[in-house]
């Protein structure tokens, strides 16, 4: 008993791609950052599949990231944990929330949305509030449809998603949310990071196709997983404020977040998965080492590929 005292805590992280296309330079920092970190605190480093898009998630991109993490010197400690096998959870999560009077079906489309951003934006003169990723606020009210309205439509095969009613979360919730950040390394102190979920909206949960959305499975998976640690890109910072609201209804724990730095090209974008240039799979095919990468890694993204590189430059 008395050794346990002085075992370092759990450190248990996790790589979540998509296996929706090759993996990337950005995606290898982020895996050898989490990576590295387990190996640096005896941890154990997990790998999750976020294929909730049957549309876009292919069997061979997952067995291409498996290859990729192998040739990068990555072995997770368990096999990947699919979220394509997991949907009984997500609706389970989804139901609890809307018995707490939570959720409710939205049967707006893209389009609907759309312009009624353009005309409230006309007739208020003012610029529609945007989410931290620019995109428009709901700009609907749950009270705009009643149930009576929402159950014949639902019967009616309309097409629908499950949004969080983001005003009864917060008031459900009471308090202040935070969560704690961890700073310079995913093992280092943390600072309580004040948690604005508001700022989202009514996020969508799920849709009526696919019962569950990233926010939702995210924080699902973290608890099932056990993670003690999300160790993820800067561009997922300020969705943490939706993570640790649903993390506090569902009566699931808050990891230690860490949102590192992101990899970007010579003008200053995030890398994508539909430029081919950057995937490990170019650069290993163009003679690039696992070592390589790692260098790169280390350097200042304008850095990454200098004018006198062995390897073909890749045009981003
Ligand atoms: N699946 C997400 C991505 O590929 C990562 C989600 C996360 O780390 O929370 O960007």
């Amino acid at each position: 008993m008395a050794d346990a005292m002085f075992q370092s805590p759990a450190f248990v992280c996790r790589f979540a791609p998509s296996p929706n296309g090759r993996l990337h330079l950005g995606h290898a920092f982020s895996a050898l950052v989490n990576a590295e970190a387990a190996g640096r605190t005896g941890g154990t480093f997990l790998l999750r599949m976020e294929d909730i898009d049957a549309t876009r998630c292919r069997p061979e991109h997952e067995a291409a990231i498996l290859d990729d993490l192998g040739w990068l010197g990555i072995v997770p400690a368990a096999p990947p944990r699919r979220q394509s096998e997991h949907f009984a959870e997500y609706a389970a999560a989804l139901a609890r929330l809307e018995g707490m009077g939570l959720v409710y079906a939205a049967f707006e489309s893209r389009s609907d949305i759309a312009r009624a951003v353009i005309e409230g934006e006309a007739a208020s003169g003012r610029a529609a509030q945007r989410d931290p990723d620019g995109a428009p606020l709901y700009p609907f009210r749950r009270a705009g449809v009643g149930v009576a309205e929402r159950g014949r439509l639902k019967a009616a095969g309309t097409p629908y998603v499950m949004r969080l009613d983001m005003a009864a979360a917060l008031e459900e919730v009471g308090g202040a949310l935070s969560w704690p950040e961890a700073q310079d390394a995913p093992e280092g102190p943390c600072a309580a990071i004040p948690a604005d979920p508001a700022q989202w909206g009514d996020v969508v949960l799920a849709r009526k196709e696919v019962p569950t959305s990233y926010h939702l499975s995210v924080v699902v998976d973290d608890a099932a997983q056990g993670i003690t640690h999300v160790i993820r890109g800067m561009d997922l910072f300020h969705a943490t404020s939706v993570h640790v609201l649903l993390q506090r209804l569902l009566g699931l724990p808050t990891p230690i977040y860490h949102h590192h730095r992101l990899i970007l090209d010579e003008s200053g974008h995030k890398l994508s998965k539909s430029n081919s240039a950057t995937s490990l799979a170019a650069l290993r095919a163009g003679g690039a080492t696992a070592q390589d990468i790692r260098r790169w890694l280390d350097l200042p993204a304008s850095a990454l590929f200098p004018a006198d590189s062995p390897y073909p430059t890749p045009r981003m």
